[in-house]
């Protein structure tokens, strides 16, 4: 059988995998848990579709009876009964599809209780027992057969590298070794916004930057971390610390991709079980620490602009203010959302939840509160430094046949670079 179509329902598999990790998340949130419903509002899914089944708290329902089942000293009496295949399939698609692991609701759960590293960790249990959604378990496939999840093998990496050099008229390194600084892309990147992948390139050869990209580990994205397949995971991670160590890079960056920054900034070196012998840094904080040195001047953008914080980056990654540094003095009329930052909404299309095909709807409906936060704006385009935000975002408005502008922060600040140089 393949590993598309999932083999029939395995609960103990799926419990063995819950109670894998139950002496650390799953109790805390176990014991922990108030019920105190604090969480509701601050999730998405819930504000958008009003369904009780979409709070975050209730999510975690499966791995909680679990873990009871196995620890509750009475069980046995039928005080704590045992996770069924019927639970099973009820929650998959609520772990799967309405949460993009953003982490918003940790932000107001009184206990602090990491409600998106959990649902992460309940995602391998799912794909144990043989569930969780073809579509997202295919990407990760493809990452781990072809080496990214739309299918760019090394080859069509270089013809595509080649395409994107001609087509924007810029130097793309491929390749060259030993090297200070080694990019990553994404596949969204690569085959959807080359925009993106172009003006990484210009930004990086106008600053005199000794940069290359790699045959053998380019591709950021994490399918595998996505999917609930840690194997996956911890190869992806694996290509780009070997292809990092071949060239002799001091630091990686990761492109303009959420959840590709914290896999490699946050829990590459624990899934490696080493420490990284470089720095892993977003694009855009690698670009403002370029700004800070005097490396760039940008001519001024008087349309009005807004910014989506993606919530890997800025919440659940800390580079919340690298993006407004690189916008401070150059986008003229920026008008903040609100809430902003550490505090954003999400786009609706993070943790997986973009490349799930029958989540579209749910992801259209969320949309609606980004758009009325940017019409509150009133701003012209709303700028984001996550490919996969800018595609979920691109997908929703076509939905809502919604007029407002969407655009790359890295491809603005391109567009606007002024070619001598400072200093
Ligand atoms: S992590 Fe985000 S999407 Fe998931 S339950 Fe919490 S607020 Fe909702
Ligand atoms: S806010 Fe925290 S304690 Fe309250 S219900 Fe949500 S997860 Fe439980």
């Amino acid at each position: 059988m393949s590993e598309t179509s999932p083999p029939p329902i395995d609960v103990k598999s799926a419990v063995r995998s819950f109670m894998a990790h139950s002496e650390g998340a799953l109790a805390t949130y176990v014991e922990a848990c108030l019920h105190c419903g604090q969480c509701a509002e601050a999730c998405h899914f819930y504000v958008a579709s009003g369904d009780p089944r979409h709070t975050p708290a209730y999510k975690l329902f499966p791995i909680a009876k679990a873990w009871r089942h196995q620890k509750f000293p009475l069980s046995w009496l039928g005080f704590a009964p045992a996770i069924t295949e019927a639970d099973l399939r009820d929650w998959e698609e609520l772990l799967f599809d309405s949460c993009t692991m953003c982490g918003r609701c940790t932000m107001v759960c009184p206990m602090g209780i990491d409600i998106a590293a959990i649902v992460g960790v309940a995602r391998q249990g799912f794909v144990k027992a043989g569930l969780g959604p073809a579509d997202l378990l295919a990407a990760a496939d493809a990452s781990r057969d072809h080496g990214s999840p739309l299918g760019v093998t090394a080859e069509k990496l270089a013809e595509r590298l080649d395409w994107i050099a001609d087509e924007f008229d810029t130097k793309i390194h491929l390749d060259r070794s030993p090297a200070e600084v080694l990019l990553t892309v994404s596949s969204i990147e690569l085959m959807k916004y080359p925009d993106s992948v172009a003006a990484m390139a210009k930004l990086l050869n106008h600053a005199g930057v000794d940069w290359t990209l790699s045959s053998t580990g380019y591709e950021a994205t994490n399918f595998g971390y996505l999917a609930g397949k840690p194997d996956i995971a911890k190869l992806m991670v694996a290509r780009v610390n070997e292809a990092a160590r071949a060239v002799g890079a001091s630091i990686v960056i990761v492109p303009e991709c959420g959840h590709a920054y914290g896999v490699l900034r946050w829990s590459a070196a624990n899934m490696l079980g080493h420490a990284l012998p470089y720095e892993v840094l977003h694009i855009t904080e690698y670009l403002a620490r370029l700004k800070r040195e005097g490396k760039f001047r940008f001519s001024p953008m008087a349309e009005s602009i807004t910014f989506h914080d993606p919530c890997q980056i800025a919440r659940r990654g800390g580079a919340t203010n690298d993006a407004r540094e690189l916008l401070d003095g150059f986008a003229t009329d920026f008008r903040e959302m609100t809430p902003a930052g550490n505090d954003g909404w999400c786009c609706g299309g993070g943790g997986g939840v973009q490349a799930i095909g029958r989540a579209a709807p749910l992801r259209h409906k969320v949309f609606r509160i980004k758009m009325d936060q940017v019409e509150q704006t009133g701003a012209a385009t709303m700028v984001s430094s996550c490919s996969n935000c800018r595609l979920t975002m691109d997908e929703s408005k076509a939905h809502w046949k919604w007029d407002g502008g969407l655009a790359s922060l890295v491809d603005l600040l391109a567009r606007h670079l002024i070619e001598d140089k400072a200093a």
